[in-house]
Protein backbone atom coordinates (compact mmCIF):
# COMPACT_ATOMS: atom_id res chain seq x y z
CA UNK A 1 0.00 0.00 0.00
CA UNK A 2 1.45 3.54 -0.95
CA UNK A 3 1.42 6.24 1.24
CA UNK A 4 1.09 9.41 0.34
CA UNK A 5 -0.74 13.27 0.34
CA UNK A 6 -4.08 12.79 2.76
CA UNK A 7 -2.81 10.03 5.02
CA UNK A 8 -2.32 10.26 8.38
CA UNK A 9 -1.13 8.57 11.38
CA UNK A 10 -2.77 8.19 14.87
CA UNK A 11 -0.90 6.04 17.76
CA UNK A 12 -3.98 5.79 20.09
CA UNK A 13 -2.98 5.64 23.55
CA UNK A 14 0.93 4.29 23.76
CA UNK A 15 1.52 4.92 27.35
CA UNK A 16 3.30 4.09 30.42
CA UNK A 17 0.37 2.60 32.64
CA UNK A 18 -0.48 0.57 29.39
CA UNK A 19 2.87 -1.19 29.37
CA UNK A 20 4.37 -4.10 31.25
CA UNK A 21 4.91 -2.75 34.74
CA UNK A 22 2.26 0.04 34.15
CA UNK A 23 -1.15 0.02 36.17
CA UNK A 24 -3.49 -0.75 33.35
CA UNK A 25 -1.00 -3.28 31.47
CA UNK A 26 -2.52 -4.63 28.29
CA UNK A 27 -0.61 -7.64 27.10
CA UNK A 28 2.03 -7.67 24.62
CA UNK A 29 1.67 -3.69 24.73
CA UNK A 30 5.16 -3.70 23.80
CA UNK A 31 5.24 -5.53 21.04
CA UNK A 32 3.20 -2.90 19.20
CA UNK A 33 6.42 -0.29 19.48
CA UNK A 34 8.44 -2.00 16.72
CA UNK A 35 5.90 -1.89 14.19
CA UNK A 36 4.72 1.91 15.24
CA UNK A 37 8.51 3.24 15.73
CA UNK A 38 8.32 1.83 11.83
CA UNK A 39 5.30 3.44 10.71
CA UNK A 40 6.41 7.05 12.43
CA UNK A 41 9.85 6.44 10.24
CA UNK A 42 8.01 5.78 7.32
CA UNK A 43 5.08 9.41 7.73
CA UNK A 44 7.47 11.51 9.07
CA UNK A 45 10.31 10.63 5.48
CA UNK A 46 7.01 11.88 3.52
CA UNK A 47 6.39 14.77 5.97
CA UNK A 48 3.22 13.54 6.94
CA UNK A 49 1.33 14.37 9.88
CA UNK A 50 1.45 12.23 12.90
CA UNK A 51 -1.14 12.52 15.88
CA UNK A 52 -0.76 10.92 19.28
CA UNK A 53 -3.67 10.48 21.76
CA UNK A 54 -3.37 10.14 25.26
CA UNK A 55 -5.87 9.23 28.58
CA UNK A 56 -4.83 13.11 30.42
CA UNK A 57 -7.39 11.94 33.50
CA UNK A 58 -7.90 14.30 36.65
CA UNK A 59 -7.41 12.01 39.94
CA UNK A 60 -11.03 11.67 40.63
CA UNK A 61 -11.58 10.52 36.60
CA UNK A 62 -14.71 8.53 36.94
CA UNK A 63 -13.34 5.04 35.11
CA UNK A 64 -11.10 4.74 38.20
CA UNK A 65 -12.24 2.29 40.87
CA UNK A 66 -11.85 4.68 43.85
CA UNK A 67 -14.68 6.42 42.49
CA UNK A 68 -17.24 3.28 41.56
CA UNK A 69 -15.48 2.58 38.07
CA UNK A 70 -13.94 -0.58 36.06
CA UNK A 71 -9.91 0.65 35.68
CA UNK A 72 -7.82 1.04 38.56
CA UNK A 73 -6.03 4.66 38.25
CA UNK A 74 -4.06 5.50 35.54
CA UNK A 75 -2.48 7.91 33.06
CA UNK A 76 -3.49 10.64 35.32
CA UNK A 77 -2.52 14.18 33.71
CA UNK A 78 0.90 14.88 34.75
CA UNK A 79 2.65 11.34 36.22
CA UNK A 80 4.88 9.46 34.74
CA UNK A 81 2.34 6.54 33.92
CA UNK A 82 0.23 9.10 31.88
CA UNK A 83 4.10 9.66 30.00
CA UNK A 84 4.28 7.98 25.95
CA UNK A 85 5.89 4.54 26.34
CA UNK A 86 9.50 4.50 27.11
CA UNK A 87 10.93 3.11 23.57
CA UNK A 88 8.20 5.30 21.56
CA UNK A 89 10.00 7.32 19.07
CA UNK A 90 7.47 10.24 19.17
CA UNK A 91 8.75 12.84 16.99
CA UNK A 92 8.61 16.89 17.72
CA UNK A 93 6.15 17.47 15.04
CA UNK A 94 3.48 14.40 16.37
CA UNK A 95 0.50 16.39 17.09
CA UNK A 96 -0.77 15.35 21.01
CA UNK A 97 -4.38 14.78 21.39
CA UNK A 98 -5.55 14.63 25.36
CA UNK A 99 -8.49 12.65 26.03
CA UNK A 100 -10.57 12.17 28.90
CA UNK A 101 -9.43 15.55 30.87
CA UNK A 102 -12.46 16.04 32.78
CA UNK A 103 -13.56 13.53 35.73
CA UNK A 104 -16.47 12.39 33.56
CA UNK A 105 -17.76 11.25 31.09
CA UNK A 106 -14.84 8.52 30.06
CA UNK A 107 -13.39 8.80 26.57
CA UNK A 108 -12.29 6.23 24.72
CA UNK A 109 -11.73 7.30 21.11
CA UNK A 110 -9.48 9.69 20.30
CA UNK A 111 -12.32 11.66 18.78
CA UNK A 112 -14.45 12.21 21.20
CA UNK A 113 -14.25 15.62 23.60
CA UNK A 114 -10.67 16.10 21.45
CA UNK A 115 -10.87 18.31 18.34
CA UNK A 116 -9.11 15.42 16.24
CA UNK A 117 -12.18 15.68 13.87
CA UNK A 118 -11.63 19.41 13.08
CA UNK A 119 -7.81 18.82 13.20
CA UNK A 120 -7.63 15.97 10.95
CA UNK A 121 -10.41 18.19 8.55
CA UNK A 122 -8.02 21.15 8.39
CA UNK A 123 -4.95 18.93 7.56
CA UNK A 124 -6.82 17.91 4.67
CA UNK A 125 -6.56 13.89 5.60
CA UNK A 126 -8.54 11.78 4.19
CA UNK A 127 -7.30 8.19 5.14
CA UNK A 128 -6.22 7.18 8.59
CA UNK A 129 -3.28 4.40 9.35
CA UNK A 130 -4.61 3.25 13.02
CA UNK A 131 -2.03 1.90 16.06
CA UNK A 132 -1.89 1.46 19.90
CA UNK A 133 -3.57 0.21 22.54
CA UNK A 134 -6.33 -1.08 23.60
CA UNK A 135 -7.79 -2.59 20.48
CA UNK A 136 -10.91 -3.28 22.10
CA UNK A 137 -11.46 0.03 23.84
CA UNK A 138 -9.29 3.10 22.24
CA UNK A 139 -8.82 1.41 18.85
CA UNK A 140 -12.24 0.00 18.13
CA UNK A 141 -13.74 3.74 19.30
CA UNK A 142 -11.54 6.00 17.21
CA UNK A 143 -12.25 3.26 14.28
CA UNK A 144 -15.38 3.65 14.63
CA UNK A 145 -15.52 7.72 15.11
CA UNK A 146 -12.96 7.55 11.80
CA UNK A 147 -15.40 5.75 9.66
CA UNK A 148 -18.62 8.11 10.97
CA UNK A 149 -16.34 10.74 9.66
CA UNK A 150 -16.39 9.44 6.48
CA UNK A 151 -12.35 8.60 6.27
CA UNK A 152 -11.11 5.40 4.77
CA UNK A 153 -10.23 4.06 8.25
CA UNK A 154 -6.41 1.27 7.85
CA UNK A 155 -5.50 -0.40 11.06
CA UNK A 156 -2.32 -1.85 11.41
CA UNK A 157 -2.69 -5.15 12.28
CA UNK A 158 0.86 -5.85 13.74
CA UNK A 159 0.88 -2.78 15.75
CA UNK A 160 -2.21 -3.29 17.36
CA UNK A 161 -2.81 -5.02 21.19
CA UNK A 162 -5.48 -5.51 23.91
CA UNK A 163 -6.06 -7.87 27.09
CA UNK A 164 -7.33 -11.13 26.34
CA UNK A 165 -9.90 -12.09 28.56
CA UNK A 166 -10.83 -15.19 26.60
CA UNK A 167 -8.59 -16.55 23.89
CA UNK A 168 -9.62 -14.70 20.08
CA UNK A 169 -11.02 -11.52 21.87
CA UNK A 170 -8.34 -9.62 19.19
CA UNK A 171 -9.45 -11.47 16.49
CA UNK A 172 -13.02 -11.06 17.52
CA UNK A 173 -12.11 -7.03 17.61
CA UNK A 174 -10.10 -7.30 14.29
CA UNK A 175 -13.27 -9.34 12.72
CA UNK A 176 -15.81 -6.53 14.23
CA UNK A 177 -13.49 -3.44 12.84
CA UNK A 178 -13.27 -4.89 9.25
CA UNK A 179 -17.37 -5.54 9.44
CA UNK A 180 -17.23 -1.42 10.21
CA UNK A 181 -15.40 -1.09 7.44
CA UNK A 182 -12.13 -0.76 8.64
CA UNK A 183 -9.47 -2.26 6.05
CA UNK A 184 -6.16 -3.77 7.47
CA UNK A 185 -3.11 -3.92 6.99
CA UNK A 186 0.80 -5.66 8.23
CA UNK A 187 3.00 -2.50 8.95
CA UNK A 188 5.56 -4.13 6.52
CA UNK A 189 3.31 -3.72 3.80
CA UNK A 190 3.52 0.06 3.76
CA UNK A 191 5.13 1.25 0.80
CA UNK A 192 6.98 4.93 0.37
CA UNK A 193 6.82 6.28 -3.46
CA UNK A 194 8.89 9.18 -3.83
CA UNK A 195 7.27 11.65 -6.33
CA UNK A 196 10.41 13.63 -6.99
ZN1 LIG B 1 -8.47 5.91 30.85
Amino acid sequence: MNLGAGDALILVDVQRDFMPGGSLTVNGADRVLAPINRCIALFSQLGLPIYASRDWHPLQHCSFQEQGGPSPSHCVAGSEGAEFALGLHLPGHAVIISKATRPMPDACSAFDGSGLASILRSARVNRLFVAGVAADHGIQQTVTDGLAEALVVVVLRDAIAQLEHRAGDLDRGVARMRWLGAGFIDSQDLVVTQTT
